[in-house]
């Protein structure tokens, strides 16, 4: 019996189950998908038909070559056509093994073929059976046989033959557990020629004519079973376009909804801004003026802003939201801050009320544990009647409270540090006021590389703050390879003699390295190895606590600080550090950002080349906040001498780095001047400061799913890293505003408009 479409001898079991498939029929209704099964599935996040076409293979196991068994040649991919001559399991008892011996002849010959450990094979498998095996040929001992081949019975009387595993180039799927390649195009191969109604192409056919994609019909044949590697990467390039279309449609689209709405109009107050710069003890920056600029120029239209400011840590983007809130209280009007820690609140509340300090403005805090007003403790209660009423012109808070509990009456702006979105129902739900949306003004010191901000941020309107303030040094950044490590702790000693202190990172553990001797349940999920990730990092930071505290520092104060420990002890050991109490901080990646300590003087990042650029580039923005120069010290596990070889296979396998990245740091007045760089990717950091470049080389050489992280977008794998390919990510979005432009409701295409709905569910942009 053909076993893929139930039919057999006794009839088409299945014919029913075919007549009303279509793609949103669940995984439940196919044959030969079990209680077992979906529940695999569903770890894939597959749910419908549609799901498991969309479940595209990663890559292709090529046996089309098709030979006589007479040629069958050692090691080389292939399949042969033949006949079981005879077939047995032979149990190895020093291996504790069962084997099952074949040998399969054809008319030019006969081979040996093995498979291990699958004694069940002998039920399907029969002497005189004829079959195809795709493999390869192994040599032990003289005797030569196929080892453990794909196979795929030839049934009785068939005229024409489509083959599945083996003769073809045969997809191969993402590994899970319990799930196989095999199983799945066992259960692909039959939606593929079975789907009665066909599957719609939501593509508009003018733009598919136009760019010479495939359509969808073809293309989904030739990803899951293509005759040509040439029209499987046709068949790809069809869905990077899709993919990447429906993003730039979705955001464009959520743009142009926003522009709908309606939000307060706050009249640019000139000379209120001249008499608060000059209240400043510095000047602002040109990018700072730009960034300002355009914030309140946004802020003067009547529908709400939505702008991200990026700039470097200690860029100064403090201050710009600050002119902004400033114009908005005076307007009679609200100011929601938000920041993601408890200590960055507080830390804001201060700057915050500083810079305005002589403007005469109700400023309030609210924390999880306090509650202030004007720098007097109130209960919470009466705050959050105060700010009902309209009497507090800026609340400064935690992301979570501000949405918790508060309601605003008369918020016009919300501001909020170190998350790039907010969506438009949150903020709508902290007014009172109905149908009004408050402006967002979102702040980041994560550098975001242009095909990025042109697709997954395509939505918001971006400020850079690109140039530091004048006169801050440089931090310098140096490679430390193992036969130094003892120079920099000396030096680091002497560091904090003189009054500095340290930073130690410790390394990241990426949740898909963790192996079973690590941690006994880390194979289970994804979300499960998360959990374990951060546990094993835990376990890294104890380790270099103890390791720091008793070996290296024992006259020196260390402390320990992870993500597991409870928000208090968090914040006690935050603040023994921002006072000097403790001189070492080791910490896990997890550390946050913001934090301004401007005794620290030296960032240590223990394996440093286990993180991407823009990270390690944003733990070195937490040094270097006061006047005292500051160090940064990536130590790595490459020794010198192993140094050379490393360097090439990087280089080699990316793009070339612009040549100033490249140059040697000549300027250095460290010790380590003679310490040559190990690493060419890490080299980039040291003689680089500016974290656009440093992210857009980050992108290159990583990919968009580390970018930041382990953010993820729901982003399929196969178009996550055409996000690298900027020219294909203009085309896309030029194609995306072309199709609005002439029709944006989309009455002309109600697929795509479908399509989009479900893309919108499916991708979560955050
Ligand atoms: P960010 O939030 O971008 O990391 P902050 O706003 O906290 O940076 O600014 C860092 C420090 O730089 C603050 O102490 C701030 O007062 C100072 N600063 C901001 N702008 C300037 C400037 N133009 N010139 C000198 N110092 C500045
Ligand atoms: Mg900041």
């Amino acid at each position: 019996m053909d076993r893929a479409s139930g039919c057999g001898p006794e009839g088409c079991r299945f014919e029913s189950y075919w007549a009303h498939m279509n793609l949103s029929t669940s995984v439940e209704k196919l044959p030969h998908v079990g209680p077992a099964y979906q529940k695999r599935l569903k770890k894939l996040g597959i749910k419908t038909v549609r799901d498991i076409l969309f479940h595209f293979p990663h890559r292709y196991e090529d046996f089309s070559n098709m030979v006589p068994i007479a040629k069958a040649k050692l090691g080389q991919p292939l399949s042969i056509q033949g006949k079981i001559l005879e077939i047995k399991n032979i149990r190895t008892f020093r291996k504790r093994m069962t084997l099952t011996q074949a040998i399969v002849g054809d008319k030019s010959g006969a081979i040996k073929v093995i498979w291990f450990n699958q004694p069940y094979l002998i039920n399907t498998l029969k002497k005189g059976d004829s079959l195809f095996l795709a493999g390869k040929i192994t040599s032990k001992a003289s005797s030569r046989y196929l080892s453990s081949p794909a196979y795929e019975k030839i049934p009785d009387n068939v005229e024409s033959l489509d083959l599945t595993h083996t003769g073809r180039l045969i997809p191969v799927y993402p590994e899970t557990e319990g799930l196989s390649s095999r199983w799945l195009r066992f259960i692909v191969k039959p939606l593929l020629t079975k789907l009665k109604k066909g599957i719609p192409d939501s593509l508009p056919e003018k733009l598919r004519e136009k760019r010479k994609l495939l359509p969808l019909e073809k293309a989904i044949w030739q990803i899951h079973f293509p005759d040509s590697l040439k029209s499987a990467g046709e068949a790809k390039e069809r869905f990077v376009f899709e993919e990447l279309l429906n993003l730039s449609l979705v955001v464009l689209r959520e743009r142009m909804k926003l522009a709908k709405e309606k939000a307060i109009a706050i009249p640019l107050n000139l000379s209120l801004t001249k008499k608060f710069t000059n209240s400043l003890a510095f000047k602002l920056t040109d990018d700072q003026k730009k960034a300002t600029w355009q914030i309140l120029k946004d802020l003067e239209k009547p529908r709400p802003m939505n702008r991200l400011l990026e700039g470097d840590v200690g860029s100064g983007k403090t201050v710009v939201a600050t002119i902004a809130a400033l114009n908005v209280a005076k307007a009679g009007f609200q100011v929601a801050f938000m920041a993601p820690t408890e200590i960055l609140t507080k830390q804001h509340f201060k700057t915050v009320g500083k810079l305005l300090k002589k403007f005469n403005l109700s400023i309030g805090l609210i924390t999880s544990k306090e509650s202030q007003l004007k720098n007097k403790k109130i209960p919470r209660k009466q705050l959050l009647e105060n700010i009902k009423k309209g009497e507090v012109n800026i609340l400064i808070g935690t992301h979570a409270l501000v949405q918790e509990k508060v309601k605003f009456g008369k918020l016009a702006l919300v501001i909020i540090d170190e998350q790039h979105r907010f969506g438009v129902e949150q903020r709508a739900h902290l007014c009172q006021q109905k149908n009004l949306i408050p402006h967002l003004l979102s702040m980041t010191a994560t550098p975001i590389p242009r095909t990025l901000s042109l697709t997954i941020y395509g939505d918001l309107d971006l400020s850079l703050i690109k140039e530091l303030p004048k006169g801050r040094r440089k931090i310098i950044t140096k490679v430390i390879p193992p036969e130094n490590r003892n120079k920099a702790y000396s030096f680091i000693r002497e560091q904090v003699k003189k009054g500095g202190q340290v930073f130690v990172v410790c390394p990241r553990i990426e949740p898909s390295k963790i192996s079973q001797e690590n941690f006994a349940v880390a194979r289970v999920d994804e979300g499960i190895k998360q959990i374990a990730a951060s546990w094993i990092e835990v376990k890294a930071v104890k380790e270099e606590y103890e390791k720091l505290s008793k070996k290296i520092f024992p006259d020196l104060k260390v402390g320990m600080l992870h993500g597991k420990m409870k928000n208090e002890e968090k914040e006690k050991i935050m603040k023994d550090f921002k006072s000097g109490k403790t001189n070492v901080l080791v910490s896990t990646s997890v550390i946050e950002v913001g934090i301004d300590i401007p005794n620290a003087t030296v960032m240590m990042i223990e394996g440093a080349d286990k993180f991407g650029l823009a990270q390690l580039h944003q733990f070195r923005g937490r040094v270097g906040r006061g006047k005292e120069q500051s160090f940064c010290f990536l130590f790595t596990q490459v020794r010198q001498s192993q140094a050379q070889s490393r360097d090439e296979t990087i280089v080699s396998s990316t793009t070339e780095f612009p040549a100033r990245l490249v140059e040697e740091d000549k300027s250095s007045s460290s010790p380590f001047a003679s310490t040559r760089v190990t690493n060419q990717r890490l080299r980039a950091i040291t003689v680089c400061e500016n974290g656009f470049e440093l992210a857009e080389k980050d992108l290159q050489i990583r990919g968009p799913g580390d970018f930041s992280g382990q953010r993820q977008w729901g982003i399929p794998d196969f178009a996550m890293n055409s996000l690298k390919d900027i020219s294909l990510v203009e085309e896309t979005r030029q194609a995306a505003k072309e199709i609005l432009e002439e029709d944006p409701e989309l009455k002309k295409y109600p697929l795509l408009r479908e399509r989009l709905k479900e893309f919108r569910e499916r991708i979560h942009l955050e």
